[in-house]
């Protein structure tokens, strides 16, 4: 198949903007940039289109799609019920990087939520989701844009070594803002944390006025919530162990465990990399600016593949509550491998 490209200023092109609309109303597929990270578009509206996601990403079929909207009172066609704190929520941080979790409508097909009775709903803040979305006039399933099990999509070149040649167009809209998935909170019943996100627990319950519970910390093997909590996520093919605690307990950790030292690389913020002297590093921002940090982790796993590391050792520590959703990326990175020192 061959995968048309189109940049930010195609969208103010009309015909352009047209052919876009055309491939999602016939039920393909595309790549498109969000301020999380880039999204796999279909139709979500179109159970065929949904099953087209699941294929090109080679995503396991119950694990559901985030449905995106582009106007707040579109929620009430997919959601049944919508309660007062979900609504208080959609108020403050709409559009924005949260997804909320509701009962579904019957318009929305069982394909797109893998089966479940819920949906994932999100009304992106990204001109281009929203110019895509509002012209094209459905909603628009996305799950990010990474074959399933790699990390996320933050660039454009890390959507182009993916999906080129296994969707019908990609729209490149530079460098993820956030470069974090949503923070996605179940609010069916009492809202609950599911995945953590830019939006952080403290951020929502100071709207709510309440403690709230965050879910997102349970182990694939417990019974879970949010069906993509059970799969492998952002894994690069080269062994990954997540190294936390003081920086002369984790060198000495690394120098006593390092096997071939051309095929062992250090994921770490700037400031050690000096401390590893002697190894390949992959800097990813300053320790204590966790914005940055977040931009960055998915780039720096990618190129753990690109630089083809047997071993990658990764030492971070947790410094606040965005840096508190990096973890939780690098947990899963590591397969649960962790050290604390
Ligand atoms: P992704 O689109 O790849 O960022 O992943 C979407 C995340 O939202 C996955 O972890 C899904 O399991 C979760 N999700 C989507 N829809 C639902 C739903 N109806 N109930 C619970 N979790 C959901
Ligand atoms: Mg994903």
């Amino acid at each position: 198949m061959e995968t048309k490209c189109y940049k930010a200023s195609d969208l103010d092109d009309l015909i352009k903007l047209n052919e876009l609309k055309t491939l999602l109303i016939e039920g393909k597929l595309v790549v498109f940039p969000t301020e999380t990270v880039y999204g796999l578009g279909g139709n979500a509206l179109n159970k065929d289109s949904s099953k087209a996601i699941y294929e090109a990403k080679g995503r396991p079929s119950d694990n559901p799609l985030i449905v995106h909207i582009a106007r707040k009172e579109d929620v009430k066609l997919y959601a049944r019920i919508i309660s007062e704190d979900a609504a208080k929520l959609m108020d403050a941080f709409w559009p924005g990087p949260i997804t909320f979790i509701f009962d579904k409508t019957d318009i929305v097909p069982k394909e797109t939520t893998g089966g479940l009775d819920t949906v994932a709903l999100r009304m992106p803040n990204h001109p281009i989701a929203q110019k895509l979305i509002l012209f094209t006039g459905v909603p628009i399933a996305a799950p990010s844009a990474n074959i399933s099990g790699r990390p996320s999509s933050t660039q454009f070149k890390h959507v182009y070594e993916d999906f080129n040649g296994r969707v019908d167009a990609v729209i490149d809209g530079g460098e993820s803002l956030i470069g974090l998935e949503s923070t996605v909170i179940d609010v069916t019943d009492k809202p609950v944390i599911l995945r953590p996100g830019a939006i952080t627990k403290s951020m929502i319950e100071k709207v709510l006025s309440y403690t709230i519970h965050d879910l997102s910390g349970q182990k694939p093997t417990e019974k879970v919530k949010s069906p993509g909590m059970k799969y492998t996520h952002y894994k690069p093919k080269g062994d990954v162990v997540l190294l936390h605690g003081e920086i002369d307990k984790v060198k000495a950790f690394i120098d006593q465990s390092s096997a071939n030292l051309d095929k062992t690389a250090i994921i770490c913020p700037n400031e050690y990399t000096n401390t590893f002297i002697g190894y390949r590093t992959r800097p990813i921002g300053e320790a204590n600016n966790s914005k940055s940090i977040a931009k960055n982790i998915f780039s720096a796993l990618r190129d753990m593949d690109e630089w083809d590391m047997d071993k990658i050792f990764i030492y971070y520590n947790e410094t606040d509550e965005v840096s508190y959703a990096v973890m939780n990326r690098l947990i899963k990175a590591s397969g649960y491998q962790i050290v604390s020192l």
